[in-house]
């Protein structure tokens, strides 16, 4: 057993609130110079629960920091054309600065279609093709929230990324590719593992951050984790009712130094960026930013 440090297991949700206070302040600074609130407008195709509660936790967190928010649903049977047709709609409303088409979308919808279909500058979600180009060329806009999200994380719990040595375990152009950009703009040396990396214990065994964006529950086990290093959980898997990270947390308690919970972890800070981006939408569309 590798010598006993104190692990820091990351208050996602009070670092999130600290960011939405940062932003609310923002916001209710344009207000008082008379500008209209910034707006978000979130589209839903089907009935999927946990879509709806996903968008439901979205609303209210823009409503608590002041922004405007709009939800339009599409019934499951919706066609690739009326779904466009729908981005096509709010991409012209001038008052919408965000636009947020929540994934997954029901069988035989094209998402990455529909990513593609949204006025980039209003592409909160940062997946459009020219914000994900402008991200891998150093020149970022709009990025993904979950990404932008590990990296506050890391940056306000202090760990040194320069030099480092990160894996990225997961290469999904919503977390693990982005998130391997940031990293590697940040100066840290990226090992972006997936399903065929050859031992993937022994990358992890020599990272100083590892980022876990995979869906296997409990992936990432203490004889994994080099003393010392960060370890961010992303995956959200549902065992049995139990929604379970990729890394088992307990486990690297004591060898890691610092440690994100499958909840309050990543998850807050997720939402907040989606904030985040809809301010900077909103600025950059009155020529503020
Ligand atoms: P995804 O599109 O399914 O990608 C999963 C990635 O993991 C793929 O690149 C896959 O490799 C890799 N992978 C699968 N099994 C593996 C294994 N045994 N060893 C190594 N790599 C493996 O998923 P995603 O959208 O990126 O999401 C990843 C996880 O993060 C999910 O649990 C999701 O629910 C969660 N998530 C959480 C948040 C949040 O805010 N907390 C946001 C987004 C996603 P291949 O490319 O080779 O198939």
């Amino acid at each position: 057993m590798p010598p006993s440090l104190e692990t820091v297991t990351v208050d996602g949700l009070a670092l999130a609130q600290e960011i939405r206070g940062e932003l609310a302040a923002a916001v209710e600074a344009h207000c008082a110079a008379g500008r209209r609130a910034p707006k978000l407008a979130v589209g839903l195709v089907g009935d999927d629960p946990a879509s709806a509660s996903y968008i439901k936790g979205k609303r209210r967190a823009c409503e608590r920091i002041g922004m405007d928010s709009s939800e339009t649903k599409l019934p499951a049977t919706a066609s690739q054309a009326e779904v466009e047709a729908l981005v096509a709609e709010l991409n012209a409303d001038d008052g919408v600065d965000g636009i947020l088409v929540q994934v997954p979308l029901p069988k035989g919808l094209d998402a990455a279609a529909v990513a593609r279909a949204i006025d980039p500058s209003k592409d909160v979600d940062g997946l459009h093709p020219l914000n994900a180009g402008l991200l891998l060329q150093g020149h970022a806009k709009l990025v993904a929230c979950t990404p932008l999200g590990v990296m506050e994380i890391l940056r306000r719990q202090g760990i040194a990324l320069e030099g480092a040595d990160a894996v990225v375990i997961g290469r999904s152009d919503i977390v693990g590719k982005p998130v391997s950009v940031l990293l590697q703009q940040a100066h840290a040396t990226v090992t972006l593992c997936h399903s065929r990396t050859r031992d993937l214990r022994g990358h992890c065994l020599r990272a100083d951050v590892i980022v876990a964006a995979v869906g296997v529950p409990k992936l990432v086990k203490r004889d994994w984790v080099k003393p010392g290093a960060a370890v961010i959980d992303v995956g959200v898997t549902d065992v049995d009712g139990t929604l379970t990270g990729d890394v088992d947390t307990e486990g690297v308690q004591g060898v890691a130094r610092i440690v994100t919970p499958h909840r309050r972890g990543v998850g807050p800070m997720t939402i907040t960026m989606l904030l985040r981006n809809t301010l900077a939408a909103y600025e950059a569309r009155l020529g503020l930013a």
